[in-house]
């Protein structure tokens, strides 16, 4: 085992088990990452260095448009044996049938799954290759999410936005040239996702005050590296410096790094994640055009980090918190959640007769700890960077900052504060305010901010 210091590249956390001091071994399964210009051309090297028989190639429409003929012509120089199968969308969803395509097309004969792509690409291969037992390559084709080196694949199945147990790809390729060239939106998400770092994390370090969950600085220090790496260079972004693409895609991936460390997506994925996906299940149960992930999540970070300051900024009545959770009626809120979630309300209420995470007598126990520790959890807040501070990075590289420039009406909004936090057991701001019995009040203040800019 190795003792983990400061001043590490990525390759430093690979192929190696760390000792940390939280008291968990930390490790990742992925063996390479190739960040640099040109490293496309070392993708038929690696091939080989795996000892690998035949490849399953995939794409999407878009994908294979832009790199397809580029990367055949590799294979096929070096001699290599392969099947590709291309998704015939140019903005694949990964849910079931999406699976179930992938699952017709593949090739048994091959005995890795090389992904073409970004979000979608990578998740679908990610969960196949995890229940093949064989091993997946991913070959990023823009800076925008931070899954690539992630050990789980958020999908959706039965409508609802689900993280399934996987894999960590065994080798990550990103050739700075070819994300270069990715539009500057996409650019924009991974910022996007990024900027989510700084709820997400203050959502962790809430839960071990209030919950004792299991919280690991040296995780969130990584996670920080990625932030500061990100934010510092936002202004020469614009211009799409290589340099700084090669930044913001080992942030990514170091984000993704800290997931497998952790074992779960806790060190990246907050409040804001979960706003994020409940916009994206409603969007697709309406057919609407679905936004980039890190879109929705720049966006949604700017909300949470709204809803935290105006919690900080209030006197909190605990006694009203108490009378309030005692009237919590469990018929009122299956109610409520049919009407958030027409379509997948069966397994949010299945998860909540399983954890009882809104039962009174939780919700009691949590208040009360609130109350000792509100001091502690003021500073943490009052630590956060504003919400404007926020917003205005989003608006200086044009990526869309409220909700509105997305089409997500007051309804839509107000909904997933209510709701949102009922996709998993995870503690943090929409469950605090949920605890405090504020959630309308607060989703309402927020709405209003976002309107009157
Ligand atoms: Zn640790
Ligand atoms: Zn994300």
């Amino acid at each position: 085992m190795t003792v983990m210091n400061n001043d590490r590249s990525l390759a430093d956390y690979l192929n190696k088990e760390y000792f940390c001091n939280c008291g968990k071994p930390h490790s990742v399964g992925i063996q390479q990452i190739l960040i640099d210009e040109d490293a496309i051309y070392r993708l038929p090297e690696l091939i080989y260095s795996l000892n690998i028989k035949k490849s399953f190639f995939l794409y999407d429409r878009t994908t294979y448009q832009l790199f397809g003929s580029k990367i055949i012509n590799l294979l096929n120089q070096e001699k290599l044996s392969y099947s590709d199968y291309i998704i015939p969308s140019s903005e694949p969803v990964p849910n079931e049938q999406t699976l179930g395509e992938v699952l017709v097309h593949y090739d048994r004969d091959c005995d890795i799954f090389i992904a073409i792509g970004s979000g979608t690409i990578n998740d679908i291969s990610r969960f196949i290759s995890y229940k093949f037992h064989i091993p997946y390559i991913i070959v990023g084709t823009a800076p925008s999410m931070d899954g690539y080196a992630s050990n789980v694949a958020p999908l959706i199945v039965q409508n609802m936005k689900t993280t399934y147990e996987a894999h960590t790809p065994i080798a990550i390729v990103g050739d700075v040239n070819l994300l270069s060239t990715a539009p500057m939106n996409m650019i924009a998400a991974g910022v996007g996702d990024i900027l989510g770092k700084y709820t997400c994390l203050c959502d962790w370090n809430m839960s071990s005050l209030i919950t004792d969950e299991y919280y690991c600085e040296t995780i969130v220090n990584m996670v920080k590296e990625s932030l500061e790496t990100t934010t510092a260079n936002i202004e020469l972004l614009k211009n799409k410096n290589s340099g700084v693409i090669k930044n913001i895609m080992e942030a990514l991936v170091l984000s993704g790094i800290a997931m497998s460390f952790a074992g779960n997506s806790r060190p990246a994925s907050g409040s804001e994640h979960h706003l994020s996906h409940y916009w994206e299940m409603m969007y697709l149960m309406q057919n609407k055009k679905p936004i980039l992930h890190g879109t929705k999540v720049g966006i949604a970070t700017v909300a949470v980090l709204k809803a935290y300051e105006i919690l900080a900024s209030q006197p909190i009545d605990f006694v009203k918190a108490e009378q309030n959770a005692s009237r919590y009626s469990s018929t009122q809120w299956e109610a409520n959640m049919k009407l958030c979630y027409p379509n997948s309300y069966e397994s949010v209420i299945e998860l909540e007769n399983k954890v009882r995470k809104n039962d009174p007598e939780n919700v009691m126990t949590r208040l009360k700890r609130m109350e000792q520790m509100w001091p502690s959890m003021k500073d943490r807040i009052n630590a956060l960077p504003s919400a404007n501070h926020i917003r205005n990075m989003l608006d200086s590289l044009q990526a869309p900052s409220d909700p509105m420039a997305i089409g997500i009406d007051k309804t839509l909004f107000i909904n997933s504060f209510i709701a949102a936090k009922e996709l998993r057991n995870r503690y943090g701001l929409l469950q605090i305010l949920f605890d405090l019995g504020i959630t309308q009040e607060v989703a309402e203040e927020v709405w209003a901010y976002f309107a009157q800019k």
